[in-house]
């Protein structure tokens, strides 16, 4: 390729890192087809480690916002699944390829504000579309458990959980932005206020003050700035819900 091309080429990447945000890290050590294996694969170790909530009000609740969210996102070839995890923890995950969880603590401290819910999903969701396990996924990790889970073997141990493994990623503060922006295009295309968030924000931020015991369990992997609140604002006062279509 002829010099100037090739530093036009460059600059047209790097105006499209800009636009896109996180989008454009395309190092992904992942599949779709790999991502869903995992998300099966970790759903079943969830199942074991966690008690899950299948048949009360707020597991429909729960799955019918999910679903609804469902209907105004792009990535349509996965098995997208919502599960309530009986647990005080006022937390929330998603897996790659899927599954989404809620924990009960989380939905007693939102009560019955549907808004917030339908945002707070839409955030899992987001992390789950914006492929974000997958892009900060090593290639060590591939390695030691990934392959254990493709090619079942019942002599090699898998060591550490595949969920301790994912839930220990931490997500970069830009992709916590890029989650929060897609779960309110989400959230709000779906006819939910996506004031929601902020009210959720505005609650998470009370009760850290408030708790002895830390931080609520949901701030640790979704660390709350002022920053965060005043984008996730400016994204609602200027109604920018065409973003993660
Ligand atoms: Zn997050």
């Amino acid at each position: 390729m002829h010099h100037t091309a090739k530093k036009m080429t460059a600059l047209g990447m790097a105006l499209s890192c800009v636009l896109l945000l996180t989008g454009c890290r395309t190092r992904s050590f992942l599949s779709t087809k790999q991502e869903v294996a995992l998300g099966k694969e970790g759903e079943r170790e969830v199942e074991q480690a966690y008690r899950l909530d299948t048949s009360s009000a707020d597991a429909d609740r729960v799955r019918e916002i999910g679903e609804k969210l469902l209907q105004h996102m792009h990535r349509r070839n996965i098995p997208y699944s919502f599960h309530v995890i009986k647990s005080n923890e006022i937390n929330a995950f998603s897996l790659p390829g899927g599954p989404v969880y809620v924990y009960r603590g989380l939905l007693d401290m939102i009560g019955s504000n549907n808004n917030a819910l339908a945002c707070i999903i839409g955030h899992e969701l987001g992390h789950i579309n914006a492929r974000h396990v997958a892009r900060n996924i090593s290639s060590s990790f591939v390695n030691n458990v990934l392959i254990a889970v493709l090619i079942p073997n019942p002599n090699i141990q898998n060591g550490a959980s595949i969920v301790t493994q994912i839930l220990s990623l931490k997500y970069s503060r830009d992709e916590e932005y890029e989650a929060d922006w897609r779960g309110l295009s989400y959230a709000a295309k779906s006819g939910y206020n996506p004031e929601g968030m902020i009210q959720f924000f505005k609650k998470l931020e009370r009760l850290s003050r408030r708790q002895k015991g830390g931080p609520p369990e949901w701030l640790r992997d979704h660390p709350l700035t002022r920053s965060r609140i005043a984008r996730a604002e400016y994204i609602i006062e200027h109604h920018m819900y065409r973003y993660g279509k």
